[in-house]
């Protein structure tokens, strides 16, 4: 066994453990960064980046569909899958790089192997043995799947889907959370026939109700089937198709069937639970400051209970770095951080629903004001519709904002802006937005909100 010594050590190096990295070595810390595959984890490998690289193929493609609406000729022949494949590698290959010089340059040492705890909180990796005054667990998540529903063959999880070499002609979709409705949209984009299959009651569920029932509209007119508030039964395959059964005995043929299902934490068999730290349904259980049950040692990203996205994860790193380092960095609730489903249309979001706000405050309590797109000159030119909806506290701050259009998610940044500054209707209102553009519909209902509503009744 050889030893190594550093100040912090890091188990994956995923957003939350690189983003930990990068900073803690930006305040002077040695650190050791333990990674099995490649640093930039999922969001970077087999998450956010190919995906969103998919989803702009799968935008070009709807682009050149409608050309002749917008004056210019162009015809749609087809996709060409490994050019969407050369352009999304590209993209990953370009950031992995980039990403790789940065760790470099910040003198961070990557460790290559797969590493577990060990009860005196050091990390074994193979025959070597990573101690540090203070650990951080970033082990990500995996894509999960229904008890008695086995993945492999034509039953895809989003890694497999991302790699497959061919647009399907019908696939079915099990889940209408975010994976599930951006690879929705990719797909139909690309002309496969796609259905989606959701158990509980709408798509999108996490999200306001306007929100879910503007994309199922969308989604409906864009010919994307689905089938809510239904439970998936049973998956059989042969060589050629997947037939999917649900409860109500409802059957769907398709080539394939992607399971969509959420994602798990990445925790056993690490020797999380035998250092001593509480867990919970296998996540790791943080308080606000992402300290677990065992001194110095840490866990951060979406091994820890809430949203999993990669900001979250950036956010959660730096604020440990930070906070190992002797500095106070603020406490930043879930609720306050931006939330974007990249389908066509958009949807983004930010604090909370109309439904929790009246939960916590009464329905006399709170007033929401919706502002459809169609009132937006910009979102008229690039052939979007969709909606803002702000929810605030009766002559209170903002609660809420909620997007649904094309190219919203950019947005969403001002949203979380007046929820996290607790801003009222009446502060924004003066500030106006830029003409024509998409954040001017947020101005609408701002101005709308704070009595004095300009292009709307
Ligand atoms: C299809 C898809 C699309 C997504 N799109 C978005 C999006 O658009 N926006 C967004 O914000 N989020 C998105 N996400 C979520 C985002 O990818 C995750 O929230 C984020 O990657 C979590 O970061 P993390 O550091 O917790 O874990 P991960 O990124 O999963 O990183 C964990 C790392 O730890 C390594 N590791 C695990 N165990 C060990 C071990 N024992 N030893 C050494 N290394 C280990 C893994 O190899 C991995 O590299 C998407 C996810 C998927 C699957």
């Amino acid at each position: 066994m050889t030893d190594h010594a550093f100040d912090i050590v890091i188990l994956g190096g995923g957003s939350g453990g690189y983003a930990a990295a990068l900073r803690a070595a930006e305040l002077g810390k040695s650190v050791a960064l333990i990674e099995k595959d490649k640093v930039g984890g999922t969001c970077l490998h087999r998450g956010c980046i190919p995906t969103k690289a998919l989803l702009h193929s799968a935008e070009i493609a709807e682009n050149v569909r409608d050309a002749a609406k917008y004056g210019v000729g162009a015809s749609f022949e087809g996709i060409d899958p490994a050019g969407v494949r050369a352009y999304r590698e590209g993209i990953v290959a370009k950031k992995y790089k980039g990403l790789e010089g940065l760790v470099k340059a910040r003198g961070i040492t990557v460790v290559a192997g797969e590493g577990v705890l060990r009860a005196d909180r050091t990390i074994a990796v193979g025959d070597d043995v990573y101690s540090g005054t203070d650990v951080i667990l970033a082990t990500g998540s995996y894509s999960r799947s229904l008890p008695g529903l086995a993945i492999g063959g034509r039953i895809l999880t989003s890694e497999q889907a991302l790699a497959l070499e061919e647009v399907p002609a019908r696939v079915v979709i099990l889940g209408g959370g975010v994976i599930g409705v951006e690879f929705a949209s990719v797909w139909r984009s690309f002309g496969s026939e796609v259905t989606i299959v959701e158990a509980l009651e709408h798509l999108a569920p996490n999200e306001d109700l306007a929100l879910s029932k503007g994309l199922e509209r969308a989604f409906r007119r864009r010919g994307i089937a689905y089938s809510l508030g239904v439970r998936f039964a049973t998956a059989t395959q042969t060589d050629d198709s997947v037939t999917v059964t649900l409860e109500n005995g409802t059957t769907y043929e398709a080539d394939y069937l992607l399971v969509a299902v959420g994602r798990g934490p990445a925790t056993a068999g690490l020797g999380f639970e035998e250092a001593g730290i509480t867990m919970e349904r296998g996540f790791v259980i943080v308080d606000p400051e992402l300290h677990t049950s065992v001194e110095h040692l840490w866990a951060v990203g979406d091994i820890t209970p809430g949203l999993q996205l990669a900001h979250r994860g950036f956010l959660q790193g730096i604020a440990v770095a930070e906070r190992i380092s002797g500095l106070s960095p603020t406490v930043v609730p879930d609720v306050q951080i931006p939330r974007v489903t990249y389908c066509s249309p958009e949807v983004a979001s930010v604090g909370v629903t109309e439904a929790v706000a009246i939960a916590e405050h009464g329905a006399d309590g709170i007033v929401s004001y919706e502002y459809n797109l169609a009132g937006n000159g910009k979102s008229e030119i690039i052939g979007t519709g969709g909606l803002v909806k702000v929810v605030r506290q009766k002559d209170g701050p903002v609660l809420g904002v909620h997007l649904l259009g094309d190219r919203v998610g950019e947005l969403i940044t001002e949203g979380q802006l007046a929820v996290s500054w607790e801003a009222h209707p009446e502060d924004i209102a003066p500030l106006i937005h830029a003409h024509p553009t998409q954040s001017e519909a947020l101005g609408e209902a701002f101005l709308a909100l704070a009595g004095k509503p300009l292009h709307a009744l």
